[in-house]
């Protein structure tokens, strides 16, 4: 460990900031949502994809397969805020470290408000506060050595044996001064883990195959960087275990391949958005808004699918009222140049689009 906690007095709410990372959490969010199974029969997974289905193969039915959606929250939103503004932080391009109020301003420029609907105003504020705090911290400690990284936010597509191709980004790779590669990911955990946590983690030892797909060479060492407990735990790569990393990954991609997804019930089940739906759980359930967060997204997306069909109209009647007002001093409105006017008798023809 490069530096100890430092000792602060933190308000109730932040005790949210020790549940588990949600399926999906930072690095492995994709823009669009690609088919699961890919053109070549391969089964598209992530970090987050492999340990949800190791630890529950149902609770990854109904994440990635029947994509319902979970609960957003106050922890999420502020991980995704601080991995925001440490991306920005170091992916200035300049060689001299950003100052302080940079990097504060970075997580103004970044915070995410969204996890924070039901939450008042001074709990957002607590969060906003926390995580200036964590970065003060995280400033101290590596301003004094900052030098650029190799990249950040490194998007790969690691392909694993014939079944499955990983996706993800690996949060920091580092080059020192021999030219190795270090691997770098935050976490936002109030407290930080044993080394032998990091050692076992699957996600570290994805990332670094994928630094090795990336760069062409692994890493020299992978390191988890807890930001807010103001501690880096890093291990050399000869404390991973790859092969049992690309094992577990196969595994998950027969499994979602073989279509199994009995439900494993485990010491997250209490975490879990999908837990009033869970056969495991029959009985406990009674009494609860069993779709919970699905329905709540369902009555969202109507919503905006009802207003994006009004927005359509009111654009259709504007186009087609100008259109009549072109057509009506003798030009054409559908041609490139809408100022070309239609000479007397000459018909318009449709272009490929048929209009
Ligand atoms: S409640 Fe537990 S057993 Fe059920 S889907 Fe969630 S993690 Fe799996």
């Amino acid at each position: 460990m490069t530096e100890t906690a430092a000792a602060t007095t933190e308000p109730d709410v932040l005790r949210l900031l020790d549940e588990p990372e949600a399926p999906g959490a930072y690095g492995d969010l994709e823009p669009s949502s690609p088919p699961l199974i890919d053109d070549e029969g391969r089964v598209r997974l992530s970090f987050s994809r492999v340990d949800t289905y190791r630890n529950c193969p149902t609770k990854f039915r109904y994440s990635y397969i029947d994509r319902l959606p979970g609960q957003p929250g106050p922890h999420l939103s502020f991980g995704t805020s601080i991995h925001a503004a440490l991306e920005a932080f170091y992916d200035r391009k300049l060689p001299d470290c950003p100052s302080e109020e940079e990097l504060l301003g970075y997580l103004y420029d970044a915070w995410d408000s969204s996890g924070f609907a039901g939450t008042s105003r001074e709990e957002q504020l607590a969060f906003y506060r926390h995580a200036q705090d964590a970065l003060r911290r995280f400033h101290r400690r590596v301003a004094p050595t900052y030098r650029l990284p190799v990249d950040t936010e490194a998007w790969f597509e690691l392909p694993v044996g014939d079944l499955a191709i990983v996706v993800g980004s690996i949060d920091r790779v580092d080059v020192d001064e021999d030219g190795e590669l270090h691997v770098i990911d935050y976490k936002t955990n109030r407290k930080a883990k044993q080394r032998r946590y990091v050692a076992g983690s699957l996600q570290l030892a994805i990332y670094a195959l994928a630094c090795e797909h990336l760069y062409g060479r692994l890493p020299a060492s992978v390191s988890l960087d807890f930001v807010v407990a103001g501690v880096e735990v890093r291990v050399g790569l000869d404390e991973l275990d790859l092969d049992a990393t690309r094992a577990a990954v196969t595994e998950t991609a027969q499994g979602v391949l073989d279509a199994r997804y009995e439900p494993t019930p485990n010491r997250l089940c209490d975490w879990c958005d999908y837990r009033a739906l869970c056969p495991a759980w029959e009985g406990g359930a009674e009494g609860e808004d069993l779709l919970g967060p699905a329905v709540t997204e369902l009555a969202r997306l109507r919503r905006q699918v009802e207003r994006d069909v009004r927005a359509l109209r009111e654009l259709e009647a504007g186009v087609e009222a100008a259109g009549a007002a072109l057509r009506s001093r003798g030009l054409d409105p559908v041609a490139p140049d809408a100022a070309r006017p239609v000479a007397d008798g000459q018909a318009v023809e449709p272009d490929a689009a048929g209009r």
